[in-house]
């Protein structure tokens, strides 16, 4: 079973690749950042509690994001495998989705590392447009849709840039991994699960390193 996490920086690409690679195997992509801005979408007391954390790009508190990660963990398409995007994100969150899958009898199978520079990142995230109906990522210069200011996915032109998409924000972003996020890979390493991959390049290319990775 591939249960998978996709780990690295703000705008290395997770979400992106976790798209393709979740489209060939046929296992949902679990992105809490997606699953929170729905809350927020939908006005729920959840959304209201993370929306301060959120825009200010800090990380939204534990507790929050693991009892939503152990809800959708349990529904029906998650069952044969999935590839986590954005969590765990800190040491707590890493050991409760292990005692949370310890529960279930699972297990994490592999730890993807995408390695990008924090000089490349600034420039990745400053020029992200998301579309608001599908999720899809763009990139203004390096993957722009087909025709400006329309979602190549499902057609919609709703896409924006996201309020924590700003120059001053990934700096807080970048911080908040340097200090919380990034030590969950040590956490991992004893294991021999994890893999890190060089997530410079073009989309595809980047794509067949990590397949390559999820192969040996
Ligand atoms: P992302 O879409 O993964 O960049 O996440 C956007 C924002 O959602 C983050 O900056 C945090 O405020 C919040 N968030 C997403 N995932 C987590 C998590 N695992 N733990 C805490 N906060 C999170």
């Amino acid at each position: 079973m591939s249960n998978l996490i996709f780990f690295g920086p703000p705008g290395a690409g997770k979400g992106t690749q976790a798209k393709k690679l979740v489209a060939q195997m046929d296992i949902p992509q679990i992105s809490t950042g997606d699953i929170l801005r729905a809350h927020r979408r939908e006005g729920t007391a959840l959304g209201k509690k993370a929306q301060e954390f959120m825009d200010q790009g800090l990380l939204v508190p534990d507790d929050l994001v693991i009892d939503m990660v152990d809800d959708r963990l349990g529904k029906a398409d998650a069952q044969n495998g999935y590839v986590l995007d954005g969590f765990p994100r800190t040491v707590p969150q890493a050991v409760a989705l292990d005692e949370l899958l310890a529960k279930r009898g699972s297990s994490i199978s592999r730890v993807l590392v995408l390695k990008v520079p924090d000089e490349n990142i600034v420039a990745r995230i400053v020029g992200r447009r998301m579309c608001k109906e599908c999720g899809a990522v763009f990139h203004m210069e390096f993957s722009p849709p087909a025709v400006d200011g329309v979602c190549d996915s499902c057609g919609s032109s709703a896409l924006y840039q996201r309020a924590d998409d700003t120059e001053e924000k990934v700096r807080v972003r970048l911080t908040e991994y340097a200090h919380n996020t990034a030590p969950v890979a040590a956490y991992y390493a004893q294991r021999g699960i994890v893999r890190e991959i060089d997530g410079v390049g073009d989309i595809d290319e980047v794509f067949s390193r990590l397949s390559a990775a999820l192969e040996d």
